[in-house]
This record gives C-alpha cells, sequence and structure tokens, in this order.
C-alpha cells in the first residue's frame, strides 16, 4: 500500500505531466507548495483546491473547502450528540435549551453548506 507522501508524489508528477506550474505560494494549511491546475490553485499535499481572497487578510486565505470540510464533520458531530441528549431529556427547560442549540447547529451547517457550494462552484 502506498504511503500519503508517495500519493502526494504522484500527484505531483501527474499534475506536472499535464501543464501544472508549481506556485512560489504555500496552502494555509499545510505550507506546501500551491499548483496552477487550469487556472485554478490546488494543494496536492491536502489534494483540495485553495481559493484565495484577492485583497484580502489571511483570513480569507485560510478559508478552504478543506476548512469548511472539517467545519461541517464538526458540526455533523455534534448534532448528533444533542439530539441523543434531545430524546434522553425530560426536564422541559432543558429540552428547549437543547431544542435551542440544535436548531442554531442546523442554521450553521445550512451556512456552511451553501459557502462550501460557493467555493466549490
Ligand atoms: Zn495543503
Amino acid at each position: 500500500m502506498a504511503s500519503e507522501e508517495d500519493d502526494y508524489m504522484k500527484r505531483m508528477v501527474d499534475a506536472l505531466r499535464s501543464g501544472a506550474k508549481m506556485l512560489s505560494e504555500q496552502c494555509p494549511i499545510c505550507k506546501s507548495p500551491l499548483f496552477e491546475i487550469n487556472g485554478q490553485l490546488w494543494c496536492l499535499k491536502c489534494n483540495k483546491r485553495v481559493i484565495k481572497v484577492h485583497g484580502d487578510e489571511e483570513v480569507g486565505e485560510a478559508l478552504t473547502t478543506y476548512t469548511l470540510s472539517q467545519t461541517h464533520e464538526i458540526l455533523a458531530a455534534k448534532i448528533e450528540e444533542i439530539t441523543l441528549q434531545l430524546s434522553r431529556a425530560v426536564d422541559v427547560e432543558e429540552i428547549r435549551k437543547l431544542a435551542e442549540t440544535l436548531s442554531i447547529l442546523l442554521k450553521t451547517l445550512e451556512q456552511c453548506v451553501k459557502l462550501k457550494e460557493r467555493l466549490t462552484g
């Protein structure tokens, strides 16, 4: 089985062979050099597209689909946790608090999905 490093090397070789350019810019996540493939920025280490927000601060650069995927995963896990707690709750006040939290988490998840679509679309 190939290691992660081997996969990275293979992706890099394949990309360069198909005309990708290695850039001097770094991935905001792993600090590997970015590649320009068909006019898009890619980190071949993370194997994700990197979105650069022109004229914005580093915050913008850090907000990649990779970050949002993590946000998505965490939110989904929390929603699962809260749902479980809600199913066990008997106290009205506790139920209300859990339902409110769930509502916020679901709204945040929706925003996360929309933002991800906007960045990848
Ligand atoms: Zn990276």
